[in-house]
């Protein structure tokens, strides 16, 4: 019975990479489409918003947490066509982009090696245009089949790439924040010698390896600016190792702000106001989070 499967009061620390998080009211996983429409269906009923969980690599979740039902997509399954040299292969939203990645280099497919490191789902990585190493996940990707979260009864429709508005780090589903749902993605690769695709993953891992801290963080937090890293100017503005209760400005790269153990939002809200003002300050440039923030903030 598919809702036995919901859980009340489930604190979302647990589910973001940030270790950071107030409970869902309501929290279920889903495997399958079928447990995402039950989910949906369930929700509707209750009169509870939806909220869609990835990997929580990307998103501050409140001290307070989220109101009604947060959905963690594990759906994942796959089906690939081979036409020639190049390859079509359509995921399911709640699969590992970098599993996926893996994979397909290893077997010799080429596109998605820069996604290596990045902690996301493949439904997520769609909405945020996840990219890394000069790549990001438009560049592949032909088209996805999306639901709208209010009128899901009527079913999903398949997007064209050009539909959804890709611009750095974002879309237009970004851009409308929850009200689509990605159900699967569908991705075009191309054949390499699997020695080539497999060297660049290497040189990638190696190098998020020597400049990214290991500690739980949800990544860059601030866009780059034009022409800039927000990294150098978080540095430059005397930043680096900068400490609001147990959150800080991590002493090996810049813009990734990590948790200690224990760090709260509030703590890193308060650090990212900080930067922001003393970025400001110094240079005039206004850093833009690159991450999302959710759900409430304790009074
Ligand atoms: C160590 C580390 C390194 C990182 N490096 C990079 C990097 O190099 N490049 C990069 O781009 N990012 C990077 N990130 C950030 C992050 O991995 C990406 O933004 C990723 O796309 C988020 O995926 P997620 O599954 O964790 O999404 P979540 O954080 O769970 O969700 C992000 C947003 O997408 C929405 N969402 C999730 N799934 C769906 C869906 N199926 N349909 C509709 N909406 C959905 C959520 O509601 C939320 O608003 C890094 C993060 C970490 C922790």
């Amino acid at each position: 019975m598919f809702e036995s499967k919901i859980i009340r009061d489930e604190p979302l620390a647990r589910h973001t990479t940030l270790r950071i998080g107030g409970p869902a009211d309501f929290f279920v996983r889903v495997d399958s489409q079928d447990e995402l429409l039950q989910a949906m269906a369930w929700a509707r009923k209750q009169h509870l918003d939806i909220f869609i969980l990835g990997n929580g690599s990307n998103i501050l979740v409140g001290d307070a947490g989220i109101r009604g039902l947060v959905i963690e997509n594990h759906m994942d399954l796959e089906q690939e066509h081979v036409s020639g040299d190049t390859l079509r292969i359509t995921a399911e939203s709640g699969g590992s982009l970098p599993g996926l990645a893996n994979r397909m280099a290893r077997r010799g497919w080429r596109g998605l090696e820069w996604a290596i490191g990045v902690p996301a789902t493949i439904g997520a990585a769609v909405v945020t245009n996840a990219g890394a190493h000069g790549g990001s996940i438009s560049d592949n990707l032909l088209r996805a089949e999306i639901l709208e979260a209010r009128g899901f009864e009527a079913g999903p429709r398949w997007w064209t790439r050009d539909e959804l508005e890709y611009d750095y780090r974002t879309s237009l589903l970004k851009r409308r924040g929850g009200e689509f749902v990605v159900i699967r993605a569908e991705f075009v690769l191309e054949q390499d010698e699997a020695i080539h695709s497999i060297a660049r993953m290497n040189r990638y891992t190696e190098h998020r390896r020597r400049t990214q801290p290991t500690e739980p963080s949800v990544g860059s937090m601030f866009k780059n600016p034009p022409g800039d890293f927000a990294g150098r100017l978080i540095q430059a503005a005397g930043l680096k190792g900068k400490q609001v209760g147990r959150v800080q400005v991590s002493t090996v790269h810049a813009n990734f702000f990590v948790n200690l153990g224990g760090g709260t939002a509030k703590e890193l809200l308060e650090l990212v106001a900080l930067t922001q003002a003393q970025v400001h300050r110094e240079f005039g440039i206004e850093l833009e989070l690159e991450i999302q923030v959710v759900g409430e903030q304790r009074g």
